[in-house]
């Protein structure tokens, strides 16, 4: 099979940079793309993989960053719309509006922006790509104090069957992975905090938090499944079942 040339927004940090590791292992080619432009370039020389500054939930940005690279490395194949944030958090009531509309800018706004760019890029191009959106399994199972997130993972997860249904037609197939909580530097805070992390493992089955090892894998599958679309596969240790 021909090497992919496969995008992971966020790639510079935490599962992002754990996509980026398998898909490479498996022989693609990853571009890291990341506002980080520092550790985008030092994840990427760390890894061996191609690296491209951009801020998803900007169109000029993602549009100069899309054409910079299929004119460096050639058509996507691959986009895995990882990059997001929580930007905070708190009571419904009491949300600072910022961080909601921040959060909502970034991981909704610029999922839609992305997957509406890369799409008509795999479509101009005729590729039969697949695009993996990271997701959460917030979106179906509330937790307070971060329902401004939890928000803009089901509404990534609605972006998500609609592109599915929309680019059907042209062979491409549009997936997303929901975890439950991950130790990266997004929940370093709360992983390292005793209480909190036992009361996270209490919810959860399988009774750990997942490593990005855990992630990885549904994300890579998720990409070459030939016959799945429109679907969010929780990766959660069977926390939605409680
Ligand atoms: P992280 O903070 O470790 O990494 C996020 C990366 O995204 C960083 O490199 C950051 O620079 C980049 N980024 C942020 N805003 C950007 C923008 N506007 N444009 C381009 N890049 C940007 O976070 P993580 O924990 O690895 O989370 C990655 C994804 O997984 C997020 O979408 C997050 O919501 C989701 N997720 C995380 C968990 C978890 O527990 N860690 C659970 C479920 C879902």
């Amino acid at each position: 099979m021909k090497t992919r040339i496969v995008v992971v927004t966020g790639g510079a940090s935490g599962i992002g940079r754990g996509v980026a590791e398998a898909f490479l292992a498996a022989g693609e080619r990853v571009v890291i793309a990341d506002v980080d432009a520092r550790a985008a370039h030092d994840v990427a020389r760390e890894l061996g993989a191609e690296h491209v500054e951009l801020d998803i939930s900007d169109p000029a940005s993602v549009d100069a960053a899309v054409s910079l690279v299929a004119r460096a490395f050639g058509p996507i194949d691959v986009l895995v719309n990882n990059a997001g944030l929580a930007g905070g958090g708190g009571p419904l009531t009491d949300l600072d509006v910022a961080v909601f509309d921040r959060c909502v800018r970034v991981n909704f706004r610029g999922t839609f922006l992305m997957t509406r760019t890369v799409g008509a890029h795999m479509v101009a191009a005729g590729t039969r790509g697949a695009i993996v959106t990271i997701s959460s399994i917030g979106a179906r199972q509330p937790t307070p104090g971060l329902g401004h997130y939890e928000a803009t993972k089901a509404a990534v997860d609605a972006l998500t069957r609609s592109a599915a249904l929309e680019l059907a037609p042209h062979g491409i197939r549009v997936n997303a992975v929901a975890p439950g909580p991950v130790r990266t530097p997004m929940t370093a805070g709360f992983a390292a905090d005793p209480a909190a992390r036992a009361a996270w493992e209490s919810r959860i089955p399988l009774g750990r938090i997942a490593d990005v090892a855990d992630v990885a894998p549904a994300v890579l599958f998720l990409a070459s499944a030939g016959h799945i679309t429109g679907v969010s596969l929780p990766v959660d240790g069977g926390q939605l079942l409680t």
